[in-house]
């Protein structure tokens, strides 16, 4: 369709943009004329007025083009970042291995044991080094917390209503900053990022919440699509992903509906496909199943390990000991801000 046909009388307009969205929904429109189409619906379903002016049309087109085109070249930047940083990384390692073990070891000078301490610490995805965190002075929520986290664990951290769980997940998404303490996610020096990266940042982390936090008046399609629309995935591509990954977590038949519609179980899919549909290392889970029955909440927790059995490097907030127990995985209690357990194959501590 002609940008052109979308001029008219008020009328016209709306019949078409209403069209549109329709065929935009069910997918079914045409894949090579499907990106303009979406963008001029995009920037006009939200403001039409009697007539819409072709300028504006074409001003609001070029103007997308143009933010897709920084995006583009900005994770052209970003991608040339970590082929450098994997060459070096690459470089080292060789170094290291091909160095005579018998060798007497000299002291190494200042710098390079402080480049050899931070590359260790980039085994890992998640690490918190003497974190503490307090709302009130004195009184601190997280207290000299120490975790590290490889790529492609599975990770519980367990305890009691105000223990601090919530805080450490609002730290790792910089949401919060740290009172003291450093805490490095995905490459990131979390506390010290400034205020341009933190959006790059976020980007490493999928998060989903008790409450779901669904958008009430879009469909399922579109409540997922919306993740990617904001880091500007080409709609090509979109309509790729988002099919994709709602069969992942069993939805493909249900994306018409709107939350209203479903289960608490399957409103819970909804925001991990959302979570997970740009593709980050990490998913952070806060009580997930919270507002879950038994049956749901042992599927959310299937999906979650499947999620991490295809990579992802999955972080859950619970207090359901029962689930905790049986799944078997890495347990990281923590009691009045403070970790007092850390187990590889853990179960929940129950004191009382
Ligand atoms: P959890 O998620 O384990 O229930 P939180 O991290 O939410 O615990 O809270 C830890 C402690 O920090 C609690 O004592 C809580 O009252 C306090 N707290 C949390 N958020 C704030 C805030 N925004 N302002 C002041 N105190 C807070
Ligand atoms: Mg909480």
């Amino acid at each position: 369709m002609a940008k052109r046909e979308l001029i008219g009388d008020s009328e016209e307009v709306r019949a078409a943009i209403a069209d549109l969205r329709d065929k935009v929904d069910t997918q079914d429109y045409p894949e090579e004329t499907w990106r303009e189409e979406d963008i001029a619906v995009k920037n006009f379903s939200d403001r039409i007025t009697d007539t819409v002016r072709l300028d504006e049309v074409a001003d609001a087109l070029a103007e997308q083009e143009e933010s897709l085109r920084q995006q583009r070249e900005m994770d052209a930047a970003l991608a040339e970042e970590r082929r450098l940083a994997r060459e070096q990384y690459r470089r080292d390692r060789v170094r290291k291995l091909s160095a005579p073990e018998e060798a007497p070891v000299a002291p190494a000078p200042k710098e390079k044991r402080f480049g050899k301490r931070r590359k260790q610490e980039d085994e890992y995805i998640i690490s918190l080094s003497g974190v503490s965190k307090s709302y009130v002075k004195g009184v601190p929520a997280l207290n000299d917390v120490n975790i590290r986290i490889k790529p492609g664990e599975f990770v519980f951290i367990v305890g009691d209503s105000g223990s601090g769980k919530s805080t450490l997940i609002r730290l790792l998404l910089r949401e919060l900053k740290p009172t003291t303490g450093t805490i490095r996610v995905n490459g990131f020096q979390v506390e010290k990022l400034r205020r341009g990266k933190i959006p790059k940042l976020r980007r490493s982390m999928g998060v989903v919440f008790q409450d779901f936090r669904l958008l009430k008046d879009r469909n399922v399609y579109e409540n997922v699509a919306f993740a990617q629309r904001i880091i500007q995935v080409p709609s090509r591509e979109m309509k790729r992903n988002v099919p994709n990954i709602l069969a992942m977590v069993g939805l493909a038949g249900k994306y018409k509906a709107h939350p209203n519609e479903l289960s608490g179980g399957e409103q819970q899919r909804v925001a991990l496909a959302r979570a997970l549909v740009n593709k980050p290392p990490i998913l952070l889970a806060d009580e997930p199943t919270g507002n879950l029955d038994p049956k749901n909440t042992i599927e959310i927790m299937k999906l979650l390990e499947r999620i991490n059995q295809n990579g992802t490097t999955v972080l859950v907030v619970t207090h359901n000991d029962k689930i905790v127990n049986d799944m078997q995985k890495r347990v990281i209690t923590i009691k009045k801000g403070v970790v007092v357990s850390d187990e590889e194959m853990g179960g929940y501590i129950d004191e009382d």
